[in-house]
């Protein structure tokens, strides 16, 4: 699962979204156009996002 599509963090209820992506912008994103503020956690061996923290509660999630 992308966390960043999601709209509220799982564990506390914060909104991750903070601003919507602006139209010129959006050829690069996918839909939902929100700007997340969820934090993506990266792993450089793997090359590939291995799961997100959420910047609240730092609750951690892994990507599925
Ligand atoms: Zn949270």
């Amino acid at each position: 699962m992308n966390y960043t599509k999601q709209e509220f963090c799982p564990a506390c209820g914060t909104r991750w979204w903070d601003k919507p992506i602006p139209k010129e912008y959006r050829e690069n994103y996918s839909p939902p156009y929100w700007y997340s503020r969820v934090i993506a956690l990266y792993d450089r061996d793997d090359d590939a996002t291995f799961g997100y923290k959420c910047p609240d509660c730092d609750t951690f999630f892994e990507r599925k």
